[in-house]
């Protein structure tokens, strides 16, 4: 065997690739809380099986700075027990999980998109027979 380089991906089209990325990529920096502050609940869950939304505090995200509503401590509505360790942790599942499922996304979508390409292949000599 021989020791071949590994050559990062070249692509043709540098701008599709961009806008690739944007559909398949969050704008959101946190995982945990896609930024809005309040971690999500089945997120929570995996921390407290038994999360009632109607009667506990409201868990909030402490790795990121976007929750803005710590006034509410004092009515004592929130959960601050999700330190930033936890937070990395459940933005860590987070991520995996966003990426899992743009993947079965993108494979859904091209399966349709294969369907339809065979579809217009199977189609095509009929309108041009029409239209000839
Ligand atoms: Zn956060």
């Amino acid at each position: 065997m021989t020791d071949l380089p590994i050559f990062e991906r070249l692509p043709i089209n540098e701008q599709t690739e961009n806008d690739d990325k944007e559909i398949w990529q969050p704008s959101w920096h946190c995982f945990c809380c896609q930024d809005t502050g309040l971690i999500y609940r089945h997120l929570i869950e995996l921390i407290i099986p038994d999360f009632d939304p109607n009667r506990d505090r409201i868990p909030v995200c402490q790795g990121c700075n976007k929750f803005d509503n710590y006034h509410l401590k004092e009515y004592g509505v929130l959960d601050l027990r999700f330190d930033l360790y936890i937070c990395k942790k459940l933005d860590a599942i987070a991520r995996d999980g966003w990426k899992r499922t743009t993947q079965q996304q993108f494979e859904k979508y091209k399966n349709q998109l294969d369907i339809a390409t065979g579809a217009i292949a199977l189609l095509s000599p009929l309108i041009l027979q029409i239209y000839s």
